[in-house]
């Protein structure tokens, strides 16, 4: 690709709004522009980056017996009725209505779509397992799009779907999952933990987890061994089968003095909480029930949108001998994975309304607005549990723990037989018996892996991509095109590298070497080829990006030195 008429326009300053170093720099070396907030158009640059992930993804969802499809983005609000989600998901979800009033969502996630599909083609046990996949785009309306493409509301993501006959099976289906997901983002180049995440009501111990990028821009915080594979995100990490004895913990809670406060902006005004061992939190009373919320890590409490999730006419503070009567007794706990998400709540009945599923759910939403158990929350018994803190022994007994921050770039779940018992998708066993589908969900964040990438591969001056999703793999440089050698050597190079297999891109533009230089530190890729002062003597300037090495090369000993 000539650079002289490509498309890829770059900036100099640091745009506004740029927090961070990945956003930044897909601005500033033209992979990205935003088009509303949230929402965002690749340039040539960062769709090439996105389709050497989405290869490595396909190639390895392939090896894992995948079966690629495609589903459309606009899904009837019908099936969502169906499976219960439509009032559940809450304001993530996009609607839209056809011209004859007729409603839609924007897909979020295929669970619905793909069990219709299914359950209409799939009856017997002759066709399972099957592993279904796609690479789409999907809709949330994040209540905060920020960090570029690592949380937008437009996103591309991989999700697979696993049907099976039984427990044992979808094992192994997943299984296979977690092994294909560590491989593509080790291919990716990435530096990454697969951590224990919340199984929630659904899935059971050891049904989920996350994948996550090690990343200090990383909006999780995980906890994990610095001996072992040992790995948790911090609310399971919390949980009573990890740490079996443990202390309340009473040190984490301290006393808000304004008393009574009954509105939502009083409340908000009122989260000022804050207590040692990396917890905020507050004590309500919601109809008669004590709720605690406790806000994880360097989460800004005042970040928290009660107003979300609480009916707010009947909060108030408790008091003292409230919480006296709390600790110690038998108080559950809840930490939310989806909304509201910087917010852990714990509340007495939550012990006997989770555990029952369904009622439970029924229950809890007249106090919590859009959550959910299993998707948004699970729970502990309060007594049971303390956190893990820095320096504790591991939990499997191998070194001690550390803390990091995580992007999750990927997600991996047993659903069990939510979907396909909500939405009838059953088939018949060798018996004639009729049995639900047991389900796995498998999700990976394409662009937030770009950003991810990003994020562990650049330097002040510019992007250093990992050769094996680099946009180009070679970038000529012409230092002065209007020199006649110079010329020469560069044109023929870009046919012989181009023949040779290479995907090169040619700066062939008529500016100073300093400004192409600069650029190519911008643009990363891998290897940089300058053809300079030398080009009449045959030898040409190559530069590894990712070290800085540089060395002077001779056009006959190049193919040799690039392979
Ligand atoms: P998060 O906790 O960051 O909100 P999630 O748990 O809601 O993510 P999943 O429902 O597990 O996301 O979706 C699968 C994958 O899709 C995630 O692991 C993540 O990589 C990606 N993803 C989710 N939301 C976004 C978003 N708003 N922008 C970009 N990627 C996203
Ligand atoms: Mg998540
Ligand atoms: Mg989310
Ligand atoms: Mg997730």
């Amino acid at each position: 690709m000539r650079q002289q008429l490509y498309f890829s326009p770059t900036l100099r300053d640091i745009p506004q709004g740029a927090d961070i170093p990945s956003h930044q720099l897909m601005l500033r070396a033209g992979l990205l522009r935003q088009t509303a907030s949230g929402i965002y158009s690749y340039l040539p640059l960062g769709r090439k980056v996105l389709r050497k992930v989405e290869q490595i993804i396909r190639e390895e969802m392939d090896e894992a017996g995948g079966q690629e499809l495609l589903m459309p983005a606009i899904q009837p609000a019908e099936l969502w009725e169906e499976s219960g989600r439509l009032d559940d998901y809450g304001p993530e979800l996009m609607r839209l209505n056809d011209r004859n009033e007729r409603e839609f969502a924007l897909g979020p996630t295929h669970e619905e779509v793909i069990t219709s599909l299914v359950r209409d083609e799939i009856n017997s046990y002759k066709k399972l397992p099957m592993n279904l996949y796609q690479i789409q785009t999907k809709y949330r309306d994040e209540r905060r799009p920020r960090f570029g493409v690592l949380r937008s509301r437009e996103f591309i993501m991989k999700d697979a779907y696993s049907f099976d006959a039984d427990e044992e099976s979808l094992a192994n289906s997943y299984d296979s999952m977690y092994e294909a997901y560590t491989n593509i983002f080790k291919r990716c180049g990435l530096d990454f933990r697969a951590v224990q995440a919340d199984a929630g009501a659904i899935g059971g111990k050891g049904g989920t987890h996350e994948f996550m990028v090690l990343s200090d821009v990383g909006e999780d915080t995980i906890a994990y061994s610095d001996a072992s594979d040992y790995a948790a995100n911090l609310e399971i990490a919390a949980l009573p089968d990890i740490y079996e004895k443990s202390e309340p913990p009473e040190a984490q809670i301290e006393m808000l003095e304004t008393p009574n406060m009954k509105t939502i902006e009083e409340l908000q005004r009122g989260l000022q909480i804050s207590s040692k061992n990396m917890l905020k939190s507050i004590l309500f009373i919601v109809d008669e029930n004590p709720v605690l919320i406790v806000c994880r890590g360097d989460h800004e409490i005042n970040e928290i949108k009660v107003g979300h999730a609480f009916d707010s006419d009947n909060v108030k503070l408790a008091d003292d001998n409230q919480i006296a009567s709390i600790i110690g007794t038998e108080a559950g706990f809840i930490g939310p994975v989806g909304i509201p998400e910087d917010v852990m709540v714990m509340a007495d009945f939550a012990v006997k309304t989770v555990y029952s599923g369904i009622s439970g759910a029924n229950q809890l939403n007249k106090h919590f607005k859009n959550v959910h158990p299993g998707r948004d929350f699970q729970i502990a018994r309060y007594g049971d549990f303390r956190f893990v803190q820095d320096g504790d022994t591991s939990p499997d007994g191998q070194g001690t723990i550390q803390f990091a921050k995580g992007i999750e770039v990927g997600h991996v779940f047993k659903l069990g037989t939510k979907y396909s018992e909500a939405m009838g998708a059953v088939y018949l066993d060798e018996n004639g018996r009729s049995n639900p589908i047991m389900m796995g969900c498998y999700g990976i964040g394409v662009s937030r892996t770009l950003a991810a990438i990003i994020e562990q591969n650049h330097d002040e001056n510019g992007l250093a991509w990992p050769r094996s999703v680099a946009p180009f793999d070679l970038h000529l440089l012409v230092l002065n095109p209007k020199q006649e050698e110079q010329y020469d050597l560069g044109e023929k190079l870009y046919g012989t590298l181009k023949q040779q297999g290479y995907d090169v891109l040619y700066d062939d533009r008529k500016e100073r070497a300093g400004v192409k230089f600069k650029d190519a530190d911008l643009f990363g890729l891998p290897v940089r080829i300058a053809c300079g002062k030398k080009a009449s003597e045959g030898i040409v300037e190559v530069k590894a990006r990712q070290n800085g090495e540089m060395e002077e090369v001779h056009i006959s000993d190049l193919s040799t030195y690039l392979s």
